[in-house]
C-alpha cells in the first residue's frame, strides 16, 4: 500500500496476469507460449509497444483500492476504455454516503501546502504561497469544515435521512472517498502518461506516482515498454 498525504492511499489489491501473459497472449497466434521471460520475449514486448500492437497489453488486469477526495476521484473517473466500469458501467464500486458506514474525513492540505494560481497558464498552479496566507486559508478550511460538519450533524440527530443529509456535507471536493478501480495494464499506461505529466493536477500526480509504482512490481517490462512508446 502507498499512503498519499495525511490519511489517502492506494493498495494494489490483486493482478492477473504477468509480462509473460502479454507475450504468451501475443505469440498464441503461432501456437507458441513460454514459461519463464527470456530476452527474446523482453524484445518482443518493446516491439509490441513500439508498433501499438497494444491488444496484448489487455490480458493483463490490476485492481486498486483508492482512498482519495472527491476532485481525484472525478478526474480519475473520466478513463473509461480499458477499465472495466465502461459500459455498463459494472466495476467502479464506491462507499456511499447514502448510508452513513464510515468516519468523514477530508483532505486538508498543510500551512505550506498551499500553491499560488500559475502565471501563464489557465490550469495547474504556481509556487507554494507562503506560511501567512497558507495559514489564513487552512484556517478558513477548518472553520467551513467545523460548521458544514455541526449542520450536517444536526440534520441527522434531527431524523433527516442521510441521503439528504449530505447536502451539508463541507468541502465536497476535499472529502476522502474510497473506491476500486480494475483497469488493463494499457488503461494504466494511458492514465499514467497522462495524470503523472505536468499538466494535471497535483493531488492526481501524486496518486498516479503510487499506481507507477504498484503496477511497475507487477509488470515492470511491458508497462516500462508502454510508458516508452505510447
Ligand atoms: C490536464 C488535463 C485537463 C483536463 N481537463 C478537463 C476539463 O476541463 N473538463 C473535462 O471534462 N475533462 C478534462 N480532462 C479529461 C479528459 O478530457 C479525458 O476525459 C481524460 O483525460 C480521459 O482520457 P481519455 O478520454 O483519453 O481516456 P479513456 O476514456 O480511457 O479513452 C482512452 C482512449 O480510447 C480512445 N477512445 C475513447 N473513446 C473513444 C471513442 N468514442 N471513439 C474513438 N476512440 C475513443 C481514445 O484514443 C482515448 O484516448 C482533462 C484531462 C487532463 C489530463
Amino acid at each position: 500500500m502507498k499512503k498519499i498525504f495525511n490519511n489517502g492511499y492506494v493498495r494494489l489489491v490483486d493482478t492477473m496476469g504477468s509480462d509473460l501473459s502479454v507475450v504468451n497472449s501475443a505469440r498464441v497466434s503461432f501456437n507458441r507460449a513460454t514459461e519463464t521471460l527470456r530476452p527474446e520475449d523482453e524484445k518482443l514486448i518493446a516491439y509490441l509497444a513500439k508498433n501499438d500492437h497494444t491488444s496484448p497489453f489487455r490480458h493483463a488486469t490490476l485492481q486498486f483500492e483508492v482512498y482519495a477526495p472527491l476532485m481525484v476521484a472525478r478526474q480519475w473517473w473520466k478513463y473509461i476504455i480499458g477499465s472495466s466500469h465502461q459500459d455498463p458501467f459494472t466495476a467502479w464500486n464506491e462507499s456511499s454516503r447514502r448510508y452513513v458506514t464510515e468516519e468523514i474525513e477530508f483532505y486538508i492540505p498543510k500551512v505550506t501546502d498551499w500553491r499560488s494560481k500559475p502565471e501563464n497558464s489557465k490550469q495547474g498552479s504556481g509556487p507554494n504561497l507562503d506560511e501567512k496566507i497558507g495559514g489564513e486559508a487552512l484556517d478558513r478550511l477548518l472553520d467551513q469544515i467545523k460548521s458544514g460538519m455541526e449542520n450536517y450533524n444536526w440534520a441527522i440527530d434531527s431524523g433527516i435521512a442521510t441521503e439528504q443529509a449530505r447536502l451539508f456535507i463541507p468541502s465536497a471536493y476535499g472529502l476522502m472517498v474510497r473506491w476500486y478501480w480494475t483497469v488493463s495494464l494499457q488503461g494504466v499506461a494511458h492514465f499514467l502518461q497522462q495524470r503523472t505529466d505536468d499538466h494535471a493536477q497535483f493531488e492526481i500526480r501524486e496518486y498516479a506516482q503510487a499506481v507507477k509504482e504498484l503496477a511497475k512490481e507487477k509488470f515492470p517490462v511491458s508497462l516500462d515498454a508502454l510508458l516508452n512508446h505510447l
